[in-house]
């Protein structure tokens, strides 16, 4: 694995960026897309200040602050974006993207009609049907997510199963519906690490096996992202997922399939692809 197209700064809720930078790098990593929370959520609009979620407004500056970092290490930095993908902000979403023009762009739903998929509490009093409501609305927004062509790259595609109260709620007609969409798209689900670790029956990997297997059914392609926020994610998540795509077999593609050119102008990372999975 050398490419890696999901990863935080303190422009949201990661770590400083020359620190992350050198942890990439000593992961053994060639590139590295820094991802930053991007929500244009109305409803969120309080939340937004208070968690550091205004990357909107701050884009600019972490952009120059990547050029800056990319003269310093042999990485291949990316200058993308892991925006909340809600339904009905599509044209909000294509204007910003348009106007910001990143290398590349992550969808993530994270929340569903108001309601966050985490934290775990979350859903303590919420009925079975509630629950189940909630995971069928999950499922909606991310294939209209994959239908509005809007990203690059659909982030951990199952997230709700990593949730102790939405677990074992996917089903099958679920899988068929993501993995149908993605096959018909440009957009590229990603093999996610970000819950991957000791969490004991929280550690796995976004999507999970019969998503995947949905997936290659269908033969779409994955690209790899650690979703990492500290520094050390980058040692621990890497070979994780080496692991993984060894056992699996996937091999994931490379930046050049999702990403225009990177801060640095170079192509290096979009050579480093899948046959250097292992
Ligand atoms: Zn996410
Ligand atoms: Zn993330």
């Amino acid at each position: 694995m050398t490419v890696d197209v999901h990863a935080h700064t303190s422009y949201s809720d990661g770590s400083g960026i020359p620190l992350m930078v050198d942890a990439a790098e000593a992961a053994g990593l060639d590139a590295v897309g820094f991802t930053d929370h991007c929500s244009l959520s109305e409803a969120w609009r309080d939340e937004r200040l208070l968690w550091n979620r205004n990357f909107d407004r701050t884009y600019a500056r972490r952009r120059t602050a990547l050029s800056i970092v990319a003269d310093r290490t042999d990485l291949a930095i990316y200058d993308a974006v892991e925006m909340d993908y809600e339904p009905g902000l599509e044209a909000a979403i294509d204007e910003f993207l348009d106007e910001a023009g990143f290398d590349y762009a992550i969808g993530s739903v994270h929340y569903v009609a108001g309601k966050q998929v985490f934290p775990f509490e979350s859903f303590a009093d919420a009925s079975d049907a509630e629950r189940r409501a909630f995971v069928d609305d999950y499922y909606d927004a991310v294939v209209s997510l994959v239908e509005s062509e809007l990203f690059d790259v659909l982030a951990h595609a199952d997230l709700v199963e990593n949730h102790p109260a939405l677990r074992g709620l996917t089903t099958a007609a679920h899988r068929d519906r993501v993995a149908a969409a993605c096959a018909a798209s440009r957009t590229v689900p990603e093999i996610n690490a970000g819950r991957a670790g000791d969490r004991g029956e929280f550690d796995l990997f976004h999507p999970t096996d019969p998503l995947v297997e949905a997936f290659r059914d269908r033969g779409v392609r994955f690209v790899v992202g650690t979703d990492s926020h500290d520094p050390a994610d980058f040692a621990d998540r890497v070979p994780r997922l080496e692991r993984y795509l060894e056992e699996t077999g996937i091999e994931p593609l490379g930046m050049a399939e999702v990403a225009n050119d990177g801060v640095t102008g170079r192509s290096g990372a979009s050579e480093a692809g899948p046959s250097e999975a292992s």
